[in-house]
């Protein structure tokens, strides 16, 4: 049954809440709608962690959302939601404004899957739409109350993750819910529940019926999440990667490329606890490029010029990748481009090593030969080269230029 909690007895106080969201939650609801923050943002103030995104779950429509903010925009396809930007020290800020769903019967495919889900309820339906417990959290800001409809306050202070229902019915409707599952438990630090954990394993192979791009968002969420290595890890453990990155298996067999792999990984890890930028295209660079370097070392094997079989290399696996993965090409582009220049670290003659340090993406294909020299996947004295020639001056240069091996 639902439980009324006072926000303030668990730490909770409005303020800490983002602006925006607090305005969208007050005008919404003088409006005369309900409006409460939902979701990942109240279970991750209980937590006491800083949320990521606002978002805001309402009794209006989206058309009548958008009657209250003139500047909302009605997006999505699968799910019709709101955005209201807000402007927070110069930068845009989105709170995702979503209309409480129903129960009644959505549309399926033939393996259960919830095609369309944009019959509008009331909140006890909305609640139970939700994945797990500790989602499934209103806090109405302002009565300063959190509703709790399926025990989730009780599942995060036992750090248990656990689905809503039935859990092998609700992998079945949304199997994206397995990848949410691993990625929440290893950024929160929850436990999977054994009943939401069992079903993972037969359930596995429907991601194959997921859309390449809805993976390759996932995907970003779990490479960013902070947790990038653990996650992938869990993930193998229960074969969840098999229908996202197969590659995955032959990457880890191999003490270096694992060593690679897991490196890049950390290091974007240790970014994002330090809140610098990450680049999604270095990290897609680091996921694929042990692919990537074995065809294109059997290409100039068998005589073809380094460069051109680069590019075909390079292409080839994209295009393999694809079929699961749908990279957009902000990304592939620097990931192609950290991948094209480094054969050209290997040039160390006249005016090219000059060239090449006036490259855009110098910065990440450097810091890319670096990796894989500290997994021995390239030579030590060319790093280290390349470490030296961009700390000296002009003169020292040259003269380095003059003693290449
Ligand atoms: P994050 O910290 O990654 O933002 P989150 O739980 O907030 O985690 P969102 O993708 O922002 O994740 O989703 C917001 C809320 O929408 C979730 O807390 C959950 O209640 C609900 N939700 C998201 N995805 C699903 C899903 N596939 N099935 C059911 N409910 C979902
Ligand atoms: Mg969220």
């Amino acid at each position: 049954g639902k439980r009324v909690l006072h926000a303030k007895h668990y730490g909770i106080r409005r303020e800490q809440l983002h602006s925006g969201a607090l305005k969208v939650c007050d005008r919404l609801q003088d409006a005369g709608y309900e409006a409460y923050v939902v979701g990942g943002a109240v279970r991750d103030l209980l937590l006491g962690k800083h949320p990521k995104d606002f978002d805001v779950a309402t009794s209006a429509t989206p058309e009548q959302v958008k009657h209250v903010f003139h500047r909302a925009r009605i997006i999505g396809r699968r799910f019709r939601i709101v955005h209201v930007p807000f402007w927070d020290q110069g930068q845009e800020e989105i709170i995702e404004v979503t209309t409480f769903r129903g129960a009644s019967d959505a549309p399926t495919d033939e393996t259960g899957r919830i095609l369309r889900d944009n019959v509008y309820g009331n909140i006890e339906e909305d609640a139970a739409r939700r994945d797990f417990t500790v989602n499934a959290l209103y806090y109405d800001p302002s009565r300063e109350e959190i509703l709790d409809f399926h025990h989730g306050v009780d599942d995060l202070q036992h750090r248990k993750l656990a689905m809503i229902g039935d859990p092998a019915l609700r992998y079945r409707e949304d199997p994206v819910r397995m990848l949410r599952a691993i990625r929440l438990s290893a950024k929160l630090g929850l436990t999977i529940t054994p009943a939401t954990r069992k079903p993972i394993d037969d359930h596995a192979r429907l991601l194959e019926n997921i859309p390449s791009a809805r993976l390759f968002d996932e995907m970003m969420k779990l490479l960013f999440s902070g947790k990038a290595w653990d996650c992938l890890m869990a993930l193998r453990a229960d074969g969840l990667h098999r229908p996202l990155f197969p590659l995955l298996d032959k990457l880890i067999s191999d003490e270096q490329t694992r060593t690679f792999l897991q490196r890049a990984l950390e290091s974007t890890d240790r970014r994002i606890a330090e809140d610098k930028p990450v680049s999604a295209g270095f990290l897609f660079a680091s996921l694929l490029w042990h692919e990537v370097e074995a065809l294109w070392r059997k290409k100039t094997s068998a005589g073809e010029y380094p460069v051109p079989a680069l590019v075909d290399a390079m292409n080839q696996v994209e295009a393999t990748v694809a079929k699961r993965l749908a990279i957009p090409n902000r990304y592939g582009a620097a990931m192609k481009e950290i991948w094209l220049l480094q054969p050209r670290f290997e040039q160390r003659v006249g005016q090219r090593p000059f060239r090449l340090l006036e490259q855009a993406r110098f910065r990440a294909a450097y810091d890319f030969l670096m990796l894989r020299a500290e997994c021995g996947l390239v030579e030590q004295e060319l790093a280290q080269w390349w470490t030296q020639f961009l700390h000296v001056d002009g003169d020292t240069r040259l003269a380095l230029i003059a003693g290449v091996p």
